[in-house]
């Protein structure tokens, strides 16, 4: 649970209270619960559509010690989160595919883009994998600087062909790179300027159209890194790139500065995208595989 205190502290340790000492769910009960999950980031129609769970099941069974309610609670939240379909929870290990595991990760600066691909590219590594990366975010040299300081220190290949080239030609040499050399994975990082919502929509097209000419069936996953602190601006930015793209995957980041992790609930809910990832802090590990159940338990205990 390292690393989501903050949100344990603020948001399910009231959830807990809200319910402590009670043995039925009265009004009063379910006001306190909507009130917290609000001002989680939980987001209103989630949060709508907890509440009456909770008022449907409980209704049935209305003498309920706080452990009961705390477990219908948890269910209800889970329940409303995407499966993720990582299969083996406990490592990084990806779908199996036909030649290079192609990643095309997405997202506005400053969400923790960069620093999200280091650590999975890192922890990939560590099991083994062979790893390239692409810096098809060609806007900022700072972006491409950063991937390339990453690609030294965790000792993983970095295609780049400096700033202001076109993103489809690095994503196209980090394809090629991937399938003559063999690698494992291949993660590409692009540029997240949601300004302008056409250039975006095109220029991932053609991403993933020249990645295609080496591997047909990718991109295998297209990961939206979201900062999990952003509250509503992290709505907004899945509400845009899902309509500019398909998106498979979510990365939650920064969720160790936030008391507001209700945030990977709503989002989850609201999008039907399973969160693959959480990042709880700078070192490499700590970018977790999530697991909702594991997520929503901790909480609780
Ligand atoms: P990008 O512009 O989206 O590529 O963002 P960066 O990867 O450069 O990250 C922006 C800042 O957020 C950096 O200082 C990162 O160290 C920091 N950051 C990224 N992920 C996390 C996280 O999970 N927790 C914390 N505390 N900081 C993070």
């Amino acid at each position: 649970d390292k690393g989501l205190e903050k949100t344990k502290e603020n948001f399910f340790s009231k959830l807990g209270k809200a319910v402590v000492g009670k043995s039925t769910v009265d009004e009063e009960v379910l006001d306190e619960l909507e009130e917290i999950l609000i001002t989680s980031d939980v987001g209103v129609e989630t949060t709508i559509k907890i509440i009456e769970r909770i008022e449907a099941r409980v209704a049935k069974d209305k003498y309920l010690n706080a452990s009961e309610l705390n477990k219908i609670l948890r269910e209800e939240i889970a329940g409303l989160l995407s499966e993720n379909n990582t299969k083996d929870l406990d490592s990084f290990e990806l779908p199996k595919v036909d030649g290079p595991y192609v990643l095309l990760v997405v997202g506005v600066n400053g969400v923790g883009k960069t620093t999200t691909i280091g650590k999975l590219a890192a922890q990939l590594k560590g099991l083994g994998k062979n790893v390239v990366l692409g810096a098809a975010d060609t806007f900022r040299a700072a972006a491409v600087d950063q991937l390339i300081m990453w690609g030294e220190r965790v000792g993983v290949p970095v295609i780049s062909k400096g700033m202001n080239t076109d993103p489809a030609s690095v994503a196209f040499d980090a394809a090629k790179y991937g399938v003559d050399h063999n690698a494992d994975v291949v993660i590409i990082d692009t540029a997240g300027r949601l300004h302008t919502k056409v250039n975006l929509m095109s220029e991932l097209t053609k991403i993933k159209k020249v990645i295609q000419r080496f591997i047909p069936d990718a991109p295998h996953d297209v990961l939206l890194v979201l900062d999990g602190s952003t509250g509503q601006n992290a709505f907004i930015q899945a509400q845009e790139f899902t309509k500019a793209t398909d998106v498979t995957a979510l990365a939650i980041t920064k969720l160790d500065g936030t008391a507001k992790g209700g945030v990977v609930i709503g989002i989850s809910d609201q999008f039907k995208i399973p969160v693959k990832y959480i990042g709880v802090g700078e070192k490499v590990e700590d970018l977790q595989v999530f697991n909702k159940v594991e997520f929503v338990d901790s909480f609780f205990k």
